[in-house]
Parts: C-alpha cells; structure tokens; sequence
C-alpha cells in the first residue's frame, strides 16, 4: 500500500481526505504531518493558493521521501479585488485570529449592499512526489456574504458566507453538508484522478 502524506496538523482534514480517497476506492494509507514531527512547518512565501500549496507539498516530500498532498486555501471578495485571498488567516494582522478577521472584513464592508456582497472560498490542493513531479487542482465555493454572522459550525469565515442556492450560511451547515459543496472537498476530489496517474 502507498503511503501517502498529508501537510496538515488538523485532524479534521485527514477525515475528509480519508473519506475521499475511500469512496474513490483508493487504498492509499493516509497520515499527516504528525507522523513526522521532525519536518518541520514551512513559510508560505508564495503569492497565490497553489504556489503556497505546492511549496508545502514538495517541502514534505523531499523531507519524508513520501508522496505529499498540501491544500492552501482562503476566502475571495469581489468588491475587494480577490482580498482577503492569501492573507485570510491574518486579514486583521494577528495569524489565526478568526473572530477579529471577519469583523475587520464585515466592517471594510459595511456599505456594500447585499446585490454586491459575491464572494467565494478558493481551494489549491498540490500532490508532489520525491523526484520533483508536482500536479495542482483547484475548488471553489461560490456565494454571497450575510450582513451578520449567522451558525456555529465550522471556522474562520464560515459563518458570513451563504453559498448558491442556499438560505444558510456555511457554519449553519453541517460538516457533511459542507464537505459535499466546499472548495476543500472539491480540490480534494478533483485530486483523486491525479493520484490515479501518477501513484496507480
Ligand atoms: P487554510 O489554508 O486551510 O489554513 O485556510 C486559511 C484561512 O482561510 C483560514 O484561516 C480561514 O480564515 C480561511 N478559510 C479557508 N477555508 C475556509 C472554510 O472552509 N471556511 C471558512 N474559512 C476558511
């Protein structure tokens, strides 16, 4: 069995990629970054989701000598021009901070109404092997933000973002609703065809 190694500290991730490659029929053994403690974490230095997806991905294969699978992601505001994009986990300057990002974001957008309010979350997910091969696919969710926070489920921006077709926000979903329609699950899902190329 392959194994296969997963950039992530969040154990949340490695169900929904688990889950994936399961109901793909790809037996893959799956572990995270836990696995190896000594690699360490690195700096996503990169300006758009793959290129930090894929500098995760081949910093862990070069360190484990295992197929790396790395997904960066982030939430996209069409009146800010793509803002928060790759800064989303520190939009109010202090990395992590959920709470204070999103308030920063629904006071930058206060005035916009709601016609105006499009928005999605982005998804990269990078496979890289050993010897340098690397391959990126993207998701993405689209929907509206709410003029308030609204649900308790999920993080960082779920809780403000309302998808298509939808009369609840995302942290009003639950996780399985969620995982079926997110970038995450959709990159996740669009990667299981290039771990059939490349890994069998
Ligand atoms: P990461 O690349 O998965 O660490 O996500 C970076 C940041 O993007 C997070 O800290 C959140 O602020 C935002 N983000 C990414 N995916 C989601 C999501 O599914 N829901 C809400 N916020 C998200």
């Amino acid at each position: 069995m392959t194994r296969l190694i997963l950039a992530t500290r969040n154990p949340g991730k490695i169900t929904e990629l688990k889950a994936i490659l399961a109901d793909a029929g790809l037996t893959h053994d799956l572990v995270g970054a836990d696995a190896y403690p000594d690699v360490p974490d690195v700096r996503e230095t990169g300006v758009t989701f793959g290129e930090n997806a894929l500098l995760k991905a081949h910093a862990l294969a070069q360190a484990t000598g295992l197929p790396a699978v790395a997904d960066d992601s982030g939430l996209c505001v069409d009146v800010l021009g793509g803002a928060p994009g790759i800064f989303s986990a520190r939009w109010s300057g202090k990395h992590g901070d959920d709470r204070a990002n999103l308030e920063l974001l629904l006071a930058q957008l206060s005035d916009i109404a709601t016609e105006h309010r499009g928005a999605h979350f982005a998804c990269a997910a990078a496979l890289a092997l050993p010897d340098g091969t690397e391959r990126v696919v993207q998701g993405r969710l689209r929907g509206r933000l709410r003029h308030e926070p609204a649900g308790t489920h999920g993080f960082g921006y779920d809780p403000i973002l309302q998808p298509e077709g939808e009369s609840r926000t995302c942290a009003e979903l639950s996780p399985d609703e969620k995982n079926a329609i997110s970038h995450r699950g959709k990159a996740f899902r669009a990667l299981v065809a290039v771990l059939r190329e490349l890994l069998g």
